[in-house]
């Protein structure tokens, strides 16, 4: 029997083996489809809260942890898996911003580099930029991930290890539970049994905890995102207007997000989301109209009420835990929150207080 059991292999179940792995336990990770083709693959891969002075203090408390992380996570899984999941760090523009002085505040309160500067400065970091503005807010230190090569290269480096083993094409249809324990999953391919389970089921981990009598509000919130095949250089970094951005890849691809729609499980793009994002991402750089629209997807975001991830045991029961809920910035989040579970569930110090994150899982009272 392994040491752990871990439900869902997006970016947040795989971190979690990784770390897990890296300790020297015996992990068995479940996934119903591919690991890293869900959210995590339909993400735009920002390594920062979109308007990081907009959120509460617990998300801020992960995200500020977590950025810091990539380029030693990115330079590993390229020197241990070869495939390299791209991270940059080109910096990002915000076009038109209403609160301006929350933003400089909060940038003095925490040490971020973010600064207002004015059109020339603007338009020499973005010569493609739409025309207009006379000024831009600058965050030097944003950084982004190309997510699906990150899935692809976490799902590479946990095939290696040799007490982790990735159990694919399995469904769990339930939870087992003996008395008030957790004991294993109910699987298509049947039981699988674990000394501690951790539900990562992104956007279905509702259903998968209601099996136990445990109800969480995670909801699934369906994001659209557009990518343009453009000509090298159109697009250097970043940028933001109105909520809507476009994300510059290494080979000239820019994608263009996305979508906030509250529709439960349909993950089908629609025609009325692409011709917004269309019309957003040219009111952002408009020689994007020469470019051809190569691909148009969508995925389902783990909403949670506030965006705060629930993190740690189910009271009540023993031997489950949750990390879901990471709403719009599961790959920002990931590496801190994976972290918070891990050192939760090995007996170490939590790298922050993770009692913000347990809030919404002690309202969850089993049945
Ligand atoms: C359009 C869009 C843009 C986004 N942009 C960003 C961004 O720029 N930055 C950012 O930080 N975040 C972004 N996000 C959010 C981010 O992608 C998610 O928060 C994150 O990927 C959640 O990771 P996860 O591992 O919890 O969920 P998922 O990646 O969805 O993984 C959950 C996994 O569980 C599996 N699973 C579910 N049920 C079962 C079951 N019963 N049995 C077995 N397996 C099961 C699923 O198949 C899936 O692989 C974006 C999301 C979308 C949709």
């Amino acid at each position: 029997m392994q040491d752990f059991l871990i439900v869902g292999g997006g970016v947040i179940g795989m971190m979690t083996a990784l770390q897990l792995g890296d300790a020297g336990h015996t992990v068995t990770l479940i996934e119903r489809g591919v690991c890293g083709r869900e959210a995590s693959w339909a993400g735009g891969g920002i390594v920062s809260p979109l308007y990081p002075w907009r959120y509460s203090r617990p998300i801020s408390a992960l995200s500020s942890w977590s950025e810091g992380r990539y380029p030693e996570l990115a330079g590993r899984l390229l020197e241990e898996t070869g495939i390299d999941p791209e991270f940059r760090q080109k910096g990002l523009l915000y076009l038109r911003v209403d609160d301006v002085g929350d933003a400089l505040a909060w940038a003095r309160e925490v040490a971020k580099p973010l600064s207002r500067v004015d059109a020339r400065t603007l338009y020499a970091k973005a010569p493609n930029a739409a025309p207009g503005f006379d000024s831009a807010l600058w965050m030097p230190t944003l950084g982004s991930i190309r997510n699906p090569r990150l899935g692809k290269a976490l799902r590479a480096r946990l095939a290696t290890m040799p007490g982790v083993e990735c159990l694919e094409g399995r469904e769990v249809r339930g939870l087992l539970r003996e008395g008030e324990r957790v004991i294993g999953v109910d699987t298509a391919g049947g039981p699988v049994l674990g000394g501690q389970t951790v539900v990562c089921a992104g956007a279905w981990s509702r259903s998968l905890l209601e099996s136990v009598g445990v109800a969480l509000p995670i909801r699934p919130v369906r994001g659209q995102m557009i990518l343009f095949r453009t000509p090298p250089g159109l697009v250097e970094r970043v940028i933001l207007k109105d909520g809507r951005y476009v994300i510059p890849r290494g080979d000239g691809r820019v994608l263009a997000g996305s979508t906030l729609e509250e529709v439960g499980f349909d993950k089908r793009t629609t025609r009325e989301a692409r011709d917004s994002l269309y019309a957003s991402a040219l009111s952002i750089v408009p020689g994007l109209a020469e470019c051809e629209v190569e691909h148009h997807w969508a995925g389902l975001r783990p909403g949670s009420p506030d965006g705060v991830p629930m993190i740690g045991a189910v009271p009540g029961l023993e031997g489950l835990h949750v990390n879901a809920g990471h709403y719009r910035n599961g790959l920002v989040l990931a590496p801190a929150s994976t972290r918070l579970l891990v050192d939760q569930l090995i007996g170490c110090e939590p790298i922050v207080d993770p009692l913000p994150y347990q809030r919404a899982l002690a309202g969850s009272s089993p049945i």
